[in-house]
């Protein structure tokens, strides 16, 4: 599931639904819009969020509540479902029907440039995932005709991540986060497809950080049956 900012409880400029508390919105109504959502999608064992650090650092999580220092939440159990923020990074979500493990990510540039999908597919793999039977779906990010960077950064985040580099409309360097994860996950043999769209184009349905500074957050979650 990819959450939009509609609905939820916040005032300008998180307006509606924002469910990150490190923005400076009322911590009673980031738990409010947290549980309108638990609410939403019922799962049996809660959600389990992750205090993001734009790192690559993995949490196997078994229980609800949130991991502190990781982009990545790994479970094999059925009914907690695993949430990453976002406003214009990347959320991408993983699932491996078979043996049953999913992963949520916070793929933003610095993540992806330090490794975290690979992180988190290799801690799928650990519990048993077949990489070939894995479907991922990117959820709406920063596209790449917006995402400007000064050249040099998106040169090095291009050679970090091949298929990253790209230009914005005005013909200047910019990075393409989605273009990117989709040629590191197609690499490692997991398919794709992507949802949602760019943030900074779509102020009515998502939050982006680069068009408005000081906004909340959308979520992204995934979770076994
Ligand atoms: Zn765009």
């Amino acid at each position: 599931v990819l959450t939009t900012r509609r609905d939820g409880s916040s005032p300008p400029p998180w307006d509606g639904l924002n469910v990150a508390g490190h923005v400076g919105d009322d911590p009673d109504r980031v738990a409010a819009n947290r549980a309108a959502l638990q609410v939403g999608i019922q799962p049996a064992h809660g959600l389990a969020w992750a205090d993001q650090v734009h790192g690559a650092d993995v949490a196997v999580v078994t229980g609800a509540g949130t991991s502190s220092g990781v982009d990545a939440l790994v479970t094999r159990v059925p009914g907690l479902a695993l949430a990453v923020q976002a406003a214009d990074c990347l959320p991408v979500l993983l699932a491996e029907p078979v043996v049953g493990v999913v992963a949520a990510v916070h793929a933003g540039r610095q993540g992806l440039v330090a490794g975290v999908l690979q992180a988190a597919v290799q801690a799928m793999v650990d519990l048993g995932a077949d990489p070939g039977r894995t479907s991922a779906v990117l959820g709406p990010a920063v596209c790449g005709a917006c995402y400007e960077l000064p050249q040099e950064l998106a040169d090095d985040v291009g050679a970090a991540v091949p298929g990253s580099r790209s230009t914005t409309r005005q013909g200047t360097p910019a990075v393409d986060l989605a273009a990117g994860a989709e040629a590191l996950l197609s690499g490692l043999g997991v398919r794709t497809a992507r949802v949602g769209g760019c943030t900074l184009e779509d102020p009515d349905r998502f939050f982006s950080f680069r068009r408005d500074g000081q906004t909340g957050r959308h979520a992204g979650l995934v979770w076994l049956e």
